[in-house]
């Protein structure tokens, strides 16, 4: 049976994967909290960058 990722608990069918409605927001403001926190060191590579000299 799947567990609850917030607390370990089994999951409730009413809140898969979560075991409550409270472990669900949990897992939602952890998600939203993430998307808000751009990493500032996460820097994609230039791959437009040419040296023609
Ligand atoms: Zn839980």
């Amino acid at each position: 049976m799947a567990k609850c990722p917030i607390c370990g608990k089994p999951a409730e069918q009413a809140y898969r994967p979560f075991c409550s409605d409270r472990c669900k927001k949990v897992d939602l403001n952890r998600w939203l909290s993430g998307v808000y926190k751009i990493p500032a060191s996460a820097t994609p590579p230039d791959e437009d960058e040419k040296s023609s000299d």
